[in-house]
């Protein structure tokens, strides 16, 4: 193995060590089950893959791999979770609410060559999504996300891993064995119905989603402006906001998925007020507004 991918196949031991490091961490109330990461094997795909845990016995494992199945001249990281069976890794992608499968790809969207590749490059849009696999051929059936970070490679890990941990809990979490702790869990911003509450905290519970709204923000609050790391130093506030739905409830249909241009990001002032106003779409607005006409 030459000394550039033997540098790649240890960064990405070391990038599952974090992740798993991450969700030991937060994964109570789930039935995730996090391992001391496995050595990396080569998948096929011009890279390695690390198993890191499961959700139980004989149910989906959770793997992390570097490769280059997407086409790109880099590697690029996948999260994904593993079955043999594909109503097990199925199950996973349709029953959360929060999070669903944006590109589906089966064996017709593989490149007839060694190593294992898509015909056609991934677009940018479907990087940071979830991607539903079903290789039905030789059993092999995955639920996951490719990361499309670029950028410095420390930082871009670091995101990745943010991701990754937002992915698998997102999942987890959305599994019957954690409903009970979700509902315990739940916020109750004051004077407000509490189904509406529910459902609408609800689609802001995707981590996967709120991060990505809050990177394409760069945490800025979109109703007054503030970043946390302004008045807080970076070393609390950086990275730190919330992400709000904007779209009324009441016009959705329930089980409607969300989308990412439906999260603003806002700081956690703004975020109560938004909560006190007409759960419309002008909210956000008009709020902006106000926080102007007071400000002078
Ligand atoms: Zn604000
Ligand atoms: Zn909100």
């Amino acid at each position: 193995m030459n000394p550039k991918d033997k540098k790649e196949r240890r960064w990405l031991f070391e990038v599952a060590l974090s992740v798993a490091h991450e969700l030991r961490a937060r994964r109570v109330g789930t039935s995730l089950l996090i391992r001391r990461p496995t050595r990396p094997y080569s998948t096929g795909t011009d890279g390695w893959g690390v198993v890191i845990g499961s959700l139980g016995k004989g149910r989906p494992g959770l793997e992390i791999w570097l490769d280059r199945f997407t086409r790109l001249p880099n590697r690029k990281f996948y999260a994904t979770f593993y079955s043999r069976k594909e109503p097990a890794i199925r199950a996973l992608a349709f029953r959360s609410k929060a999070l669903w499968p944006v590109r589906k790809l089966t064996f017709d969207d593989l490149a007839d060559s060694a190593i294992v590749k898509m015909k056609k490059k991934l677009h940018p849009k479907e990087f940071n999504e979830p991607v539903l696999e079903n290789y039905r051929k030789n059993r092999r059936h995955f639920f996951g996300f490719y990361d499309g970070t670029t950028g410095l490679a420390e930082k871009a890990a670091q995101r990745f891993c943010q991701s990754a941990v937002a992915f698998f809990l997102d999942v987890a979490n959305s599994l019957p064995a954690s409903k009970a702790k979700i509902a315990k869990r739940q916020v109750d911003p004051q004077n407000e119905p509490k189904k509406w509450v529910k459902a609408h905290l609800g689609r802001e519970r995707s981590r996967l989603l709120a991060l990505a709204c809050k990177r394409r923000d760069h945490y800025k609050c979109q109703v007054c402006d503030m970043t946390f790391s302004a008045i807080y130093g970076k070393d609390l506030g950086e990275e730190f906001a919330e992400a709000h739905h904007i779209k009324p409830l009441s016009r959705t249909p329930v089980n409607a998925k969300t989308k990412l241009d439906d999260l603003e990001t806002v700081c956690s002032n703004c975020h109560r007020m938004l909560h006190c106003m007409d759960n419309d779409p002008s909210d956000v607005k008009r709020l902006r507004t106000l926080v102007r006409k007071f400000r002078k």
